[in-house]
């Protein structure tokens, strides 16, 4: 368990916890980030993913519980033992050393004579080979934050943890370095295990989100499942907008029905986080942009097998890519429709009667009770 090899790589996290005298931040939590992977912990500010990060990194000590990285245990040892750097937002460069010098820094400290071909070579990965002999004062933020990321990986780090490292970018810039890290990452190898608030940020980059929220992982999984297959109503609504609907399971089978607001509306049971019983409870999610918009006057033409509630328009936004719909009806008040091509015939408007119709294997099915416990 302490020899150190380069071979496992991932990190390991063991009912760690954080306690502040009697508030817990962080709450026992099992993690396994796989070697290699792009991991982002994601939350609102407060949930707890900066402390996680820094008792990973060592800076913060868990109140309970293991870290191991590959297959060393590092949970009592001090941040410069551990095979770990961190990136943070602030990129705390060295303001009187020009970038070459920066990268150098790590490289010099250990005592290593020649360093030239491998800070040019982190210049490269981080495209910065004509800034060498720039000061941070002249460079752009963008550029800055890169230099703190060579820095960081001239050591060669088995994980390198980035703690909010884009939060000082203005948001197109942002979009730029969000691509730029994943490309480093893809071509270094190294696990990433990046904190941030942006869910957009979150599921751009990794290839692994751990959301969490009051001090817990709620749901760990690929982005685009996250997003298909939330599992709770928070991760539903902070990663893009959920419409949920309040119902009764009436026919619990491998095809679920349920009735909210007078219709009855169908989906899969394995879309579900929860067992359907006939008679209980069941909140019913469907995603703005899955759902199609008619006119009551052409509900006729809607094709049977559709998921289907009744409303009125409340109100619409363009929103450039898309028009939001807001409706009121039996089946709850404010659901959203996002809709990209509909014809403008100048009927779908505040007052109009209208149908909302979905594929019912887009819908899910959540537990009603979880937000009363
Ligand atoms: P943010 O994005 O705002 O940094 P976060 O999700 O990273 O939020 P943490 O920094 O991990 O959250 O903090 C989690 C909780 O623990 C917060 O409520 C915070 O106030 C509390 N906390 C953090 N450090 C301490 C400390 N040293 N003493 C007391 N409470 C703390």
């Amino acid at each position: 368990m302490t020899t150190e090899t380069h071979t496992g790589g991932d990190v390991r996290l063991s009912g760690i916890s954080k306690t502040y005298g009697s508030f817990t931040a962080v709450h026992p939590l099992d993690l396994t980030v796989p070697e290699g992977s792009f991991f982002a912990l994601l939350g609102a500010s407060g949930c707890g993913k900066t402390t996680t990060l820094r008792m990973i990194a060592g800076l913060e000590e868990p109140t309970t519980g293991t870290v191991l990285l590959g297959d060393r245990d590092v949970t009592g040892l001090p941040p410069h033992k551990r095979p770990v750097n961190t990136v943070f937002q602030s990129y705390a460069l060295f303001p009187h050393l020009d970038v070459f010098e920066n990268v150098a820094f790590g490289l010099r400290r250990r005592g290593v004579k020649s360093v030239k071909r491998q800070v040019d070579e982190m210049l490269g990965l981080v495209q910065l080979g004509d800034k060498a002999r720039h000061r941070p004062h002249q460079l752009s933020g963008g550029q800055q934050q890169r230099v703190a990321v060579a820095r960081a990986l001239i050591n060669h780090p088995r994980v390198l943890l980035l703690d909010e490292p884009l939060g000082a970018l203005d948001l197109k810039l942002r979009r730029q370095m969000q691509l730029e890290l994943k490309r480093i990452q893809t071509e270094v190898g190294i696990t990433f295990v990046h904190v941030t608030h942006d869910q957009e940020e979150a599921m751009t980059m990794a290839d692994t989100v751990a959301v969490m929220n009051a001090g817990r992982v709620e749901q760990l999984g690929a982005p685009a499942d996250l997003y298909d297959n939330p599992r709770t109503t928070f991760v539903a609504n902070f990663l893009g907008t959920s419409n949920l609907i309040e119902a009764q399971v009436a026919e619990a089978g491998t095809e679920v029905v349920v009735t909210a607001g007078g219709g009855p509306l169908r989906l899969p049971a394995d879309r579900c986080a929860t067992p359907a019983r006939a008679g209980e409870r069941l909140l019913v999610g469907i995603r703005p942009e899955k759902i199609t918009l008619a006119h009551a006057d052409d509900a006729d033409a809607i094709p049977s097998g559709r998921n289907r509630v009744t409303g009125r328009i409340a109100d619409t936004s363009f929103i450039g890519v898309s028009t939001e719909y807001t409706v009121d009806g039996p089946a709850g008040s404010g659901l959203k429709v996002y809709e990209q091509n509909i014809e403008r015939d100048g009927r779908l408007v505040p007052g109009a009667e209208v149908v909302l119709h979905w594929n019912p294997a887009h819908t899910f099915g959540l537990d009603a009770a979880q937000d009363a416990e």
